[in-house]
C-alpha cells in the first residue's frame, strides 16, 4: 500500500531465509571468503558476543587480527539470541552465522563475565593490545510504582532471556505488560504463546507513538493481545503477597509531552 511504513523486519527476514535457503542449496557460507587467518599477532579481545561485538571481530579478523570475544552468558547472539523470540527470528539462522564467524578464527569464550572473572587489567597482562567493549544494554528501567518488586512482577529483558534460555517461567492466566516498545510487544506475543489466556499491554500513549515495529504491534493484536492506550499504571495490586492486578489511570495526550 502507498504511505504506509515498509515492513523492515519481514525484508530483512525474508533475504536472510532466502540466503540460507541458496547457501544450503550450494553448500556456500554467507560470508564472504576466503579469509587471512590470524595473519598478525595483534591480539584483540572484545567484550560482548552480540551483534556489535560479533561483527567487529569479523572485521579484525578479516583484516589479520587474532580476536577473542568474552560472552558472559551461555550463548553468543546477543539480543539475538537472548531477547528476541524464535518465532521472529530462529535460532538456527544466528547459530550458523555464528559458527561461520568462529570458521573465520575467531575464538568465543562463553560463561565469562569481564569484571567478574577477569578484569580489564587482566586482559592487558595477557596480552591484548586492544579492547572493544560491546556489552550492549542489558538492565530493565524501572517504573518506580508501588509494588514493583511482589511476586509475579518480572522485568520484560529477564522474562524474554528466560524463555529464550528454555527456562521454565511461570505467567499464569492473565498477564499484564508495561510498555510500548519491541521488548514488551515481544513479551506479550510471547505471553499468549506461554498459554496466557488474556495478555493486556500497557501503553501511556497512542498507537502512532508506539516505538515498537507496527507490523509487530499488528500482528499482536491479530494474536489476541489487547493494548489499552493512554494508560498509566499508578500501582501493582498485591493478594496474599503476589501480584493480583494493575490499578491504572487514564491520560491525554499533551502535545507538549518530548518524554
Ligand atoms: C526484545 C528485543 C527485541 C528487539 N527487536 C529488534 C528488531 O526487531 N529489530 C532490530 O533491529 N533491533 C531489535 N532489537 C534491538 C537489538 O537487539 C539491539 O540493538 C542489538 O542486539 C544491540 O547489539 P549489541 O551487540 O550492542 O548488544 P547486545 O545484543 O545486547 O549484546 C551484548 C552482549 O554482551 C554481553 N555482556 C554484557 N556484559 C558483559 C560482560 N561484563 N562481560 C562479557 N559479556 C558481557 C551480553 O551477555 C550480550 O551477549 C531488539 C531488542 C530487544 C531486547
Amino acid at each position: 500500500k502507498v504511505d504506509e511504513p515498509i515492513a523492515i523486519n519481514a525484508l530483512k527476514r525474508f533475504v536472510a531465509d532466502w540466503q540460507m535457503k541458496k547457501d544450503a542449496e550450494s553448500n556456500l557460507s554467507t560470508l564472504s571468503s576466503p579469509l587471512p587467518m590470524n595473519s598478525s599477532q595483534f591480539k584483540v579481545a572484545i567484550i560482548g558476543a552480540g551483534p556489535a561485538g560479533l561483527t567487529c571481530a569479523y572485521e579484525l579478523t578479516k583484516l589479520g587480527y587474532k580476536v577473542t570475544v568474552f560472552e558472559s552468558s551461555s550463548k553468543a547472539g546477543g539480543m539475538l539470541t537472548l531477547g528476541i523470540p524464535d518465532y521472529r527470528l530462529p535460532k538456527e539462522l544466528v547459530e550458523k552465522e555464528i559458527r561461520e564467524i568462529e570458521e573465520q578464527g575467531v575464538k568465543i569464550n562463553l560463561n565469562t563475565t569481564i569484571g567478574k572473572d577477569l578484569t580489564l587489567d587482566d586482559l592487558e597482562e595477557i596480552g591484548y593490545e586492544a579492547i572493544f567493549i560491546a556489552i550492549g544494554a542489558h538492565r530493565s528501567k524501572k517504573l518506580n510504582i508501588p509494588g514493583e518488586s511482589l511476586e509475579g512482577v518480572i522485568d520484560g529483558l529477564s522474562f524474554l532471556k528466560r524463555v529464550n534460555l528454555g527456562k521454565k517461567v511461570e505467567i499464569g492466566k492473565r498477564v499484564a505488560i508495561i510498555g510500548g516498545g519491541n521488548t514488551a510487544v515481544d513479551a506479550a506475543r510471547s505471553s499468549i504463546r506461554l498459554g496466557a489466556e488474556k495478555a493486556y499491554l500497557i501503553y501511556r500513549r497512542t498507537k502512532e507513538e508506539m516505538p515498537a515495529i507496527l507490523e509487530e504491534i499488528e500482528k499482536a493484536e491479530e494474536e489476541g493481545v489487547k493494548i489499552l492506550y493512554l494508560t498509566l499504571p499508578t500501582k501493582i495490586m498485591e493478594k496474599n503477597g503476589k501480584v493480583s492486578g494493575v490499578k491504572c489511570i487514564p491520560l491525554v495526550l499533551d502535545g507538549m509531552d518530548t518524554g
